[in-house]
């Protein structure tokens, strides 16, 4: 006899945004949790965005999607975390013209003070929470320290974009399949100050360094341009990069499920000083997952002083960064 398995509840907020939007159907047809893993939806908008999120929702259902048994739409925090398995809090206010960082993170830093409470006291305590929406790495601390009753470590925030942007730069310049390019961590901050680090990367067995022996390029070019992809396809198409974002989302949780067999991958964590990073703010480190599902970081790379370098001044800039949204929030470390 067939098992049928519980449906995994899995909440997503801005689910009428550009990202919502690329995300929910890819949940809905199994990418994110496998073929035979029943969901359940439970989109989230602001009340401007309810009327497009019914369209979405009728899509939707337009789908007869086999996998998916039930749809919640609501601007409540306190129906759209009940009971969820995973929050995957892709919405939060762009930056307009004019606004200050600072203005920034004190804005969405109210938005995800809230989320983090109505998560504390809604979702199942074994909830997991990705944050999509920038500055996410703050946002994320942010919701984290609003959900006291929430373990640390299940707070996540999303740097596989980066990640997955700086392999296929690198599988291009060495002319090969990007699935030859391993051993990629994005380290520190998501935002221009990250650090993709190519000396640990491996193209097919060989160092990455000994393939694309430019070392010129690496450091001025590829770096940049990892750092710089998100505008440039605002350029290109005129909006922002939405299905390669919503694809990270689902690469992030999928990795994050399912036990490590060969690469690891970037996400942003809590740290515990883990590379000589400072403790307690939530920077992207290189993670894998064992057999029973928890997480831990890897151990034993090394860094090069360069590489060091970097990583440093992403963290410094998270660092700057809770030191601005805590204070306009009132929160304490
Ligand atoms: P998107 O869905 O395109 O983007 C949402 C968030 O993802 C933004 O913070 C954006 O940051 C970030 N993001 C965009 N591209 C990338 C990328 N390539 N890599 C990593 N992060 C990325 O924006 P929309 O404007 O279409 O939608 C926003 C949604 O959020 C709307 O549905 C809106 O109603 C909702 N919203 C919800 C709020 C809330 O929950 N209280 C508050 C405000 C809005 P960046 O802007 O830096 O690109």
């Amino acid at each position: 006899m067939i098992m049928k398995k519980n449906p995994i509840r899995v909440a997503v907020t801005g689910a009428a945004g550009n990202i919502g939007y690329a995300l929910l159907f890819r949940i809905a047809s199994g990418a994110m949790f496998g073929p035979d893993q029943p969901v359940a939806l439970n989109l989230i908008e602001i009340e401007p965005g309810m009327g497009a999120l019914k369209g979405v929702a009728m899509e939707l259902d337009d789908c007869a999607f086999p996998l998916l048994t039930e749809i919640v739409q609501t601007s409540d925090l306190s129906v759209g975390f009940k009971d969820v398995d995973w929050a995957l809090l892709v919405g939060s206010v762009p930056r307009k013209q004019g606004m200050e960082r600072a203005d920034l993170l004190g804005i969405n830093g109210k938005v995800f003070v809230g989320q983090g409470k109505a998560i504390n006291e809604n979702a199942k305590p074994s909830v997991r929470v990705v944050v999509v929406g920038n500055p996410c790495n703050t946002n994320c601390l942010i919701a984290m320290k609003s959900a006291p009753n929430i373990p640390d470590e299940q707070f996540f925030a999303m740097t596989r974009l980066d990640e997955n942007r700086a392999k296929t730069q690198l599988a291009q310049k060495a002319g090969v399949a990007v699935k030859e390019v391993s051993g990629l961590c994005v380290w520190g901050n998501h935002s221009p100050t990250m650090f993709p680090d190519f000396y640990n990367t491996k193209i097919g067995r060989q160092k990455a360094t000994a393939v694309i022996t430019d070392e010129a390029w690496l450091k001025d070019t590829f770096v940049p341009t990892v750092g710089q992809r998100g505008k440039a396809i605002i350029d290109a198409r005129g909006a922002s990069s939405a299905a390669s974002a919503a694809n990270a989302v689902v690469d992030t949780v999928r990795d994050l499920v399912t036990p490590t067999r060969g690469d690891y991958h970037s996400v942003c964590v809590i740290s515990r000083g883990e590379y000589g990073t400072p403790s307690g703010i939530i920077t992207s480190l290189p993670i894998k997952v064992d057999a029973v599902g928890k997480w831990r970081v890897v151990e034993g790379l090394r860094l090069t002083d360069y590489a060091k370098e970097q990583i440093a001044k992403s963290n410094e800039e998270l660092l700057e960064e809770r030191k601005v949204a805590f204070g306009q929030l009132g929160l304490s470390l």
